[in-house]
């Protein structure tokens, strides 16, 4: 799937393969350091690496992180399963007032809300089905003279194509997602995730002691920080730009308390 054999470098002296001795050796696995031939060469994110270690989830970090989601509901997948209950109640109570020219609205809603609820169960065919949801939604809205349901459509359109586009929710519909796009998805969700909320909160900062929980959190990101490991573990910038937000809000709230006690 990813582990792919490169071109042979030279043989390692006249050393012999540990899993086949019958073959020269090629070089040694970057992570264990058995020597591998051209059976057992495997290469992941340009390293070389024997068989076994080339499947650890460590080593293959990006098929890890494609597995841990596979099939598994995307924060996409609650969002349209809850507007599918949504659509289906207003649907529901539109019908129960009867009033026949709220009728095609009444319908609207519950046939959005089928595909919705199909969308939530990972139905292949509903995650196509959502982009028509807001295009008939938009339909409706100009029988009724709306402008305003023409431009909620038009958001509804960008939201369902994203969704469409996004790559945690293809992996729960188990369709097959690019390494370059597990890669940028792996960065988003994995890649130090204690950097990325120091920067959210030192952003947000400015409410009372938020600033020393950014922090926190900032300096224990860069701590981490290793650009070298396997997998690499990145956000500096973010951590220290957490770090600096961190310090000015718990200067200015830090000030402000002192000067409210001493004064
Ligand atoms: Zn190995
Ligand atoms: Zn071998």
């Amino acid at each position: 799937m990813s582990a792919q054999p490169l071109s042979q470098p030279s043989v390692v002296g006249a050393s012999r393969c540990y899993i086949h001795p019958g073959r020269p050796a090629l070089g040694t696995c970057a992570r264990c350091g058995i020597f591998y031939c051209d059976r057992d060469h495997r290469v992941v994110e340009g390293k070389a690496y024997c068989e076994d270690c080339s499947i650890r989830p460590d080593v293959d970090y990006l098929e890890a992180f494609r597995l841990k989601y596979w099939g598994r509901r995307d924060f996409w997948a609650w969002f349209v399963g809850f507007g599918a209950a949504l659509h289906i109640f207003s649907g529901f109570s539109i019908f129960t007032t009867g009033a026949v020219e709220a009728m095609p609205l009444g319908v609207f809603g519950f046939l959005a809300g089928v595909v919705e609820v199909f969308f939530w169960l990972g139905v292949p065919w509903a995650r196509r089905a959502l982009i028509g949801v807001p295009i008939v939604f938009m339909a409706v809205g100009v029988m009724y003279g709306g402008l305003v349901a023409v431009a909620f459509g038009i958001f509804g359109l960008l939201v369902s194509i994203a969704i469409n586009m996004d790559t945690r929710n293809k992996l729960f519909f188990k369709r097959e997602v690019s390494r370059e796009a597990l890669q940028k998805s792996w960065d988003l969700y994995m890649n130090n995730a204690m950097a990325r909320a120091g920067l959210m909160l030192g952003v947000a900062s400015l409410i009372p002691g938020v600033g020393i929980v950014a922090l926190a959190c900032s300096i224990s990101g860069l701590l981490q920080v290793d650009p070298k490991a396997t997998p690499p573990i990145g956000r500096k910038g973010q951590a220290i730009a957490g770090i600096v937000l961190g310090a000015l809000g718990t200067l200015y709230w830090g000030n402000f308390v002192l000067s409210e006690i001493f004064k």
